[in-house]
């Protein structure tokens, strides 16, 4: 339903989206609004924080030599050296210095599943207003970090804000007016029927979206307790119509628990080994169900209703996958490895979707085919 009507509506909305918001006295200057369902951020030193993890990525396995599980990101991003105002020397040691701090303490952990980054990553969003994080200048600005870690990170900020934060920033805020006007007019709605297909409630609270230049080599990545979605505005793979898929896959993440256990219980049942990722898969799947419909050509999604109520309509029925992609086929998701997980998909979990048999019985006729 990506109807002309909406696009022409919000052709007003990014400009207006690009302003912070005058907004309470805690509103964050680097959050957007107001949109349903989501908080959208481009934090200072999140990006930072991630970009220094990048640049120390880049040097411990270059491009040119990929090492087997501990992949190099697949994004095409501006680091320090291909910013457009040179750096002076000073500025380009202290950088290194950072870049170097990085590169030996994190760049061997990962984002989403080490603990330290991941509260790590929560503390630089709470703090995206402050110029400093050791409090030097601001009492409230002291984030409590071990001190060679924010000595690291104020000694890249300022060469950081001269040399990449400005198109970093920008990239970030066009990559929320992009989404925006989809998640104004389906936020809601998608979030709702996500809600009651894993028979649970979307969070009350809106979810915080951290947009950054670097997210991970997912491109994207959730973390829980709090729920936080963390987002490339630069990877090919989050861009256009495909953002907003990606929002709901992230923030799927954080609510289809249900569905894990559901599995894990009837594999016990059954005495079988727990399936790695079918969890997953699914909530690929069922986001890309969910969401395709939304991304047919304008006008289609209104017509397939139209047609279901006059049986007798001569139109051609439409074509339903005519200009959207679901991000799991995409990106070959299923391709690699997921194949079968694909066919249990399609013949067990989609007479759910379609009301055509129970979240249990769904499940537990999944589990018995494995
Ligand atoms: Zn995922």
């Amino acid at each position: 339903m990506r109807a002309a009507s909406t696009r022409t509506l919000f052709l007003f909305l990014p400009l207006a989206l690009l302003t912070p918001l005058a907004a309470p006295a805690q509103q964050s200057s680097s959050a957007y609004g107001p949109l349903p369902v989501f908080e959208f951020h481009s934090g200072f030193w999140i990006n930072l924080h991630h970009m220094l993890y990048y640049e120390a990525k880049l040097r411990e396995s270059p491009p040119t030599a990929p090492q087997k599980g501990n992949p190099v990101p697949q994004v095409k991003l501006k680091s320090m050296k291909d910013a457009a105002t040179p750096l002076s020397a000073a500025e380009r040691i202290a950088w290194d210095n950072s870049v170097a701090f990085y590169a030996a303490n994190y760049a061997n952990k990962d984002l989403l599943f080490n603990n330290e980054l991941m509260l790590l990553k929560n503390q630089l969003a709470d703090f995206e207003d402050c110029d400093e994080l050791s409090g030097a200048q601001k009492k409230t600005c002291d984030a409590g970090l071990a001190p060679r870690l924010t000595q690291a990170l104020d000694a890249a900020a300022p060469i950081y804000r001269t040399h990449l934060w400005a198109d970093q920033d920008r990239a970030n805020r066009r990559w929320v007016a992009g989404v925006a006007p989809l998640v104004e007019e389906q936020g809601v709605g998608i979030s709702q029927r996500l809600a009651d297909i894993y028979q649970t409630k979307w969070p009350k609270e809106k979810i915080r979206v951290d947009v950054s230049a670097y997210a991970n080599p997912s491109g994207a990545y959730t973390t829980i307790d709090p729920l936080r979605v963390t987002i490339s505005s630069t990877d090919d793979r989050n861009q256009g119509d495909e953002a907003f898929e990606v929002l709901f896959h992230e923030a799927s993440h954080g609510i289809a628990e249900p569905v894990q256990s559901a599995i894990i219980r009837e594999c016990r049942q059954r005495d079988k080994v727990i399936p790695r990722d079918l969890w997953h898969a699914l909530i690929f799947y069922t986001t890309g169900e969910v969401i395709s419909p939304l991304m047919t050509a304008p006008g289609n999604a209104r017509q397939e209703n139209e047609d279901a109520v006059k049986p007798n309509s001569n139109r051609p029925p439409p074509s339903r996958r005519e200009t959207y992609t679901p991000y799991a086929v995409r990106e070959g998701l299923y391709q690699r490895g997921w194949k079968d997980y694909l066919q249990l998909l399609s013949r067990f979990w989609q007479p759910y979707l379609d009301n055509k048999s129970t979240f249990d019985d769904a499940i537990a006729r999944m589990v018995s085919a494995l």
